[in-house]
């Protein structure tokens, strides 16, 4: 069982987002990086997997020199090895040429992504890379099984949970019930500083899209504060100011 997960490094939660270039670039000043936690149940969930039947679990990520700490981590947690395609990723079309160009002579059973990078949250990899490398591919899994040549799947539809059965090789995309993510233990840590670790040079693919400007929501109104005994300033309040009632 060969297994690929696509790791995407983004920002920490905590990070304060501001933008630089007239708004047409995310500020990475001073900004701690996670890897996306969608691709840590992927990672997770591809180990359980590989744990059971035997198997190697590669992560992959489009990137720059800089993403390297959140490949090792990944390899911590538990890959076997890693590929860095050693291009700024510059937009979901552009990964997904890069990571099927890799893909597509290796021969993995099941590519594993996220659901979403919580930073550009396209939401599009998996499908993406499904129809480059003409393989089956299903969104927001929540469970999975292999047996046989045959992936068994869960995901929540509206009002309800579908199962599915899809043969072998597939694209998924990881929700966030799939699995509790792994923490890499010290024994993962000094391994993964030996695992392997390939730098790959891009194809020349094109991005579909470009940043015209960000924007960052408008600023919190400040919190008032009403007496309990003034429920009527209350009302007055939801029904003049926020007219939600
Ligand atoms: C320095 C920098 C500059 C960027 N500039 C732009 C820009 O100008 N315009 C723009 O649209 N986007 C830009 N991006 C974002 C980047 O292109 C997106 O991460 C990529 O397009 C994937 O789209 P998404 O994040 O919406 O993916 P989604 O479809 O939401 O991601 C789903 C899953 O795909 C996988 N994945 C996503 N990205 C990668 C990756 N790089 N390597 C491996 N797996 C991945 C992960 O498993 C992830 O969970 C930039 C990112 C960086 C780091």
């Amino acid at each position: 069982m060969k297994v690929l997960v696509c790791i995407s490094q983004v920002p920490d939660t905590t990070t304060k987002v501001g933008f630089t270039d007239n708004n047409t670039k995310f500020n990475t000043q001073g900004v701690q990086f996670i890897i996306n936690p969608y691709d840590e149940l992927a990672l997770t969930r591809a180990l359980e997997i590989t744990e059971k039947q035997g198997g190697t679990v590669t992560v992959i990520n489009v990137g720059l020199a800089e993403t390297e700490p959140s490949i090792r981590k990944a390899l911590a947690i538990g890959a076997n090895d890693a590929v860095r395609i050693n291009a700024e990723p510059m937009d979901a079309f552009f990964v997904a040429e890069q990571i099927s160009n890799y893909a597509k002579n290796e021969n993995f059973d099941l590519i594993l992504t996220g659901r979403e990078s919580i930073d550009y949250n396209g939401g599009m990899m998996a499908g993406l890379l499904g129809e480059m490398l003409q393989l089956p591919s299903v969104n927001v899994i929540t469970a999975i099984e292999v047996e046989n040549g045959m992936a068994k799947l869960e995901r929540d539809i509206d009002g309800g949970r579908e199962r599915l059965e899809v043969k072998l090789p597939m694209v998924g995309s990881a929700q966030k019930e799939l699995t509790e993510p792994r923490i890499p233990n010290m024994r993962g840590i000094m391994a993964a500083r030996t695992k392997p670790l390939t730098v790959v040079e891009p194809i020349g693919a094109q991005a579909n899209t470009q940043t015209t400007s960000f924007e960052n929501p408008p600023a919190k109104g400040a919190c008032k504060l009403i007496d309990p005994a003034n429920a009527a300033d209350l009302i007055g309040l939801l029904h003049n100011e926020a007219k939600v009632i």
